[in-house]
């Protein structure tokens, strides 16, 4: 049965999408504008008013993974379940801009890009990826996938879940503050939710080990950005690498700009990649034709 498909986003191009989700889904209707015989809505930040119209809406795909805004959308239309996206391609993204964070500030390569500034020659200690570790806030499809490729290297990994879990190589704990304890550098790889909001804060940041770093690559209201900065500004960690912000794009005049010890990256640590997501939006969509439940569905009271 042709299924009809609309495609709403702010963020995504349409342009690139569309031809790509035609041919992988030749039977199927896909449109641009909402109305009430629409079955499936392919989203990411949707335009106001997109989900008033679907009256009989199935599904509603996400094409992100975070789905924070979409649950906090009073027109999200209750009762219709929503699917995270888990494309393959952004998981290899991830891990990569993580895995380059954590060499950055083994390697010393923060401090060097300084010292070049200033024409300093000085060589800082070198440690084994062995002396270090690396605390995984965060163990799903993203903070496994980093964990891995972290061990790979030779890195000691802990990691924080909400539910006890079991990982080849990593210490997971489900109390935070051991976690922050034994971690050098902290990766935040966590959802949006009521319980992990601000979870980047004053107290916790002074946790992570004395001349560490902090990876946030998650939402930027984990992070108090103003505990970071008087955190960074104490010595207690050389240096944080942020990727997201509590108000994007952040604005000129923002403090965090021209830290010296903040590097910036403007919510590009991993975007969703059309030719590896879709597979996995077809196999939704081929699950909801087959009247069976599609896969990552969003648990609406964990809030992720
Ligand atoms: P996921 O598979 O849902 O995993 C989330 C992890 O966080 C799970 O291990 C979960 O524990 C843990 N968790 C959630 N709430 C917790 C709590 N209160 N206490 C302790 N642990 C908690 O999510 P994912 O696919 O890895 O994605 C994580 C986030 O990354 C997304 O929500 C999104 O915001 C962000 N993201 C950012 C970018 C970017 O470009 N910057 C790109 C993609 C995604 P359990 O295992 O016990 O459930």
């Amino acid at each position: 049965m042709p299924l009809n498909i609309l495609f709403a986003s702010e963020m995504e191009d349409a342009g690139v999408w569309l031809p790509q989700l035609k041919q992988a889904l030749p039977q199927d209707n896909f449109v641009l504008v909402p109305s009430e015989d629409i079955d499936v809505a392919l989203v990411a930040t949707p335009p106001k008013g997109t989900f008033e119209p679907l009256k009989r809406l199935k599904l509603v795909q996400s094409l992100w993974m975070g789905v924070e805004r979409l649950l906090a959308d009073p027109h999200y239309p209750k009762g219709v379940p929503l699917a995270r996206l888990v494309d393959p391609g952004m998981v290899a993204a991830m891990s990569e801009t993580v895995l380059a964070h954590v060499l950055d500030w083994h390697r010393h390569h923060y401090h060097y890009r300084m010292e070049q500034e200033a024409r300093r020659w000085h060589r800082l200690k070198q440690h084994l990826s062995s002396d270090r570790t690396v605390g995984l806030l965060g163990l799903g499809e993203l903070g496994s996938d980093v964990a891995r490729k972290l061990g790979a290297l030779g890195f000691n990994v802990v990691g924080w879940s909400r539910r006890p879990k079991k990982l080849p190589g990593v210490t997971c704990l489900t109390e935070l503050d051991t976690v922050l304890e034994k971690s050098d550098v902290v990766v935040c790889l966590l959802p949006l939710t009521a319980h992990t909001r601000g979870i980047l804060n004053a107290r916790t940041l002074r946790k992570i080990r004395l001349g560490g770093a902090i990876i946030n690559v998650a939402r930027g209201g984990h992070l108090v950005a103003e505990d970071l900065i008087d955190v960074l500004d104490s010595g207690h960690l050389a240096h944080a690498y942020l990727d997201v912000f509590e108000h994007e794009p952040l604005t000129h005049d923002h403090p965090l700009w021209t830290h010296p010890g903040i590097t910036i990256t403007p919510h590009s640590a991993a975007l969703t990649e059309p030719r590896t997501a879709i597979p996995k939006i077809v196999e939704n969509i081929e699950r909801l034709r087959r009247g069976q439940p599609p896969h990552n569905l969003v648990d609406f009271d964990a809030g992720y």
